[in-house]
C-alpha cells in the first residue's frame, strides 16, 4: 500500500480566527485530513518578515494557541493532524539556506504579493527577509516533501516558486523532492461586514468563530446593506450586498434565501428582518464550534501538547529530508571525506604512541 499523500498548509499565528478564514481555508482542511496526512505549520517565522518586534514575539504563544483552538473547534482532529511551530524546526532554516541559490532576485522582486505586503507593513524598502519569503515557503512545503498546498488566490505565485525550487534541485542534484500541486478553494474571498472587499481581523470587519451570541447579533445589525435604500419599500439590491452573501454561503435553507431575495428586490421586507434572520443562521452555525472551542479550551494544556508532540515530530521528519537533501547534493559527502580523514589521522598517531598535542609542537 502507498503511504498516503501529504498537505502542507497553515498561518501565520495571528490570533483568533475568522467566518474568512473558513469558508477560505479552514472548511478544506477538516475536509482533506481524511484524505491526506496534514502537516499545519504555525508560521511564525513568516510573522518576522513583517513583525518582529519583542512584543510580536511575545504574542506568537496567545496567538498560536488560540488559532490551534479554532482550527479544532471547525472539525480538525487533533489525533489525525501534525501542527507544528515553525521556528522550532532548525532543519528549515537549513533547506532555506540551501534553496536560496536556486531563486533569482529579480524572479522574486517580480512578485507584486511581496510588494504588497511591505506596503501593508508600512515597509517603505523591501527587507532581505520579506523579499526570500517565498524561499522560506518552499522549505516548509518541500520539509515534509507534501504533495498539496492549498492556499488562498494570493500565495498561487508562491507556490509556483517552490515548484521552480524543486525542479531545480531536482535537476542539479537528483530526486529527492515532489513537484507540489497548489490547491485554491473555488469559493471566493468573503466579504467583510462593511462590504469591503475582504473580510480581515486588521480591517475590523470580521466575524470571529469565537464570538458569543451577543456580539454576533450586534457584528450582524451594524452591518453594510444597500445605502441607496432608506425606506423598507424601496426596491433593494442582492447582488453585492454583504447580508445576503452570507446568506448565500452559511444559510443552508435555499428556499428561504430565495424569497428574502425577491421580496427585497420587490422592497417587500426591511434590513431588520433580513439580519434577524442571518443572524440565527450565523448564530446556528457558530453554535457546534463555539462547544467544540469550549471543551478543548477547558482541557487546559491540551493544545499546547499537540503542538509540541506535532512540532517532533516534524522535527524528525526535516531530519530525514535534511539528510536526503545535503547527500544528494554531495555536502554530507564532503564532511565525511574530511571527518574520515581527520580520524584516521588521529588513530595513526594514537598508535605510533605520539600525542597529537606534542606532535603539532615538534
Ligand atoms: P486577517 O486578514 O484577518 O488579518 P490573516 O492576515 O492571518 O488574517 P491572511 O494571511 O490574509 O489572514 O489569510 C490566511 C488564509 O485565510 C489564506 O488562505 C486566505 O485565503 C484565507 N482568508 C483570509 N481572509 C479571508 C476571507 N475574507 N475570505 C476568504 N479567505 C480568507
Ligand atoms: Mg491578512
Amino acid at each position: 500500500m502507498t503511504p498516503p499523500k501529504r498537505i502542507l498548509t497553515g498561518d501565520r499565528p495571528t490570533g483568533r480566527m475568522h467566518l474568512g478564514h473558513y469558508v477560505g481555508s479552514l472548511k478544506a482542511r477538516a475536509e482533506l485530513q481524511y484524505e491526506y496526512e496534514t502537516f499545519l505549520i504555525i508560521a511564525d517565522l513568516h510573522m518576522l518578515t513583517t513583525k518582529n518586534e519583542k512584543a510580536d514575539i511575545e504574542a506568537i504563544d496567545e496567538n498560536a494557541r488560540e488559532m490551534v483552538l479554532d482550527y479544532f473547534a471547525c472539525g480538525i482532529d487533533p489525533f489525525r493532524v501534525t501542527i507544528y511551530l515553525q521556528s522550532a524546526v532548525h532543519e528549515v532554516y537549513e533547506l532555506n539556506t540551501l534553496f536560496q541559490n536556486l531563486v533569482t532576485v529579480p524572479r522574486l522582486e517580480r512578485l507584486p504579493s511581496l510588494k504588497d505586503m511591505a506596503r501593508a507593513a508600512n515597509k517603505e524598502e523591501m527587507p532581505y527577509g520579506l523579499l526570500g519569503y517565498p524561499v522560506l515557503q518552499a522549505a516548509d512545503i518541500l520539509t515534509p516533501r507534501a504533495h498539496l498546498v492549498p492556499v488562498g488566490k494570493d500565495n498561487l505565485a508562491h507556490v509556483e516558486i517552490t515548484r521552480e525550487i524543486a525542479r531545480r534541485f531536482n535537476y542539479l542534484y537528483g530526486e529527492v523532492f515532489p513537484i507540489p500541486e497548489a490547491l485554491v478553494p473555488e469559493v471566493g474571498t468573503l466579504v467583510g461586514t462593511d462590504g469591503q472587499a475582504k473580510m480581515s481581523k486588521s480591517l475590523g470587519n470580521a466575524i470571529l468563530l469565537s464570538d458569543d451570541s451577543k456580539t454576533l447579533r450586534k457584528k450582524v445589525f451594524s452591518m453594510y446593506t444597500d445605502p441607496a435604500r432608506i425606506h423598507a419599500d424601496i426596491p433593494g439590491r442582492v447582488e453585492g450586498n454583504p447580508v445576503f452573501i452570507y446568506h448565500d454561503v452559511f444559510n443552508p435553507n435555499r428556499a428561504e434565501v430565495e424569497e428574502l431575495k425577491a421580496r427585497y428586490r420587490a422592497g417587500k421586507i426591511g434590513d431588520v428582518e433580513v439580519k434577524e434572520r442571518l443572524f440565527a443562521v450565523l448564530d446556528a452555525f457558530l453554535d457546534p464550534i463555539r462547544e467544540r472551542r469550549a471543551r478543548y479550551e477547558a482541557d487546559t494544556g491540551f493544545v499546547d501538547e499537540m503542538i509540541y508532540k506535532g512540532t517532533l515530530r516534524t522535527r524528525q521528519e526535516a531530519q530525514a529530508t535534511l539528510m536526503a537533501a545535503k547527500k544528494a547534493m554531495g555536502l554530507t559527502g564532503v564532511w565525511n571525506r574530511i571527518s574520515r580523514r581527520a580520524e584516521r589521522r588521529e588513530k595513526r598517531l594514537e598508535r605510533a604512541n605520539v600525542q597529537t598535542l606534542e606532535h603539532s609542537n615538534v
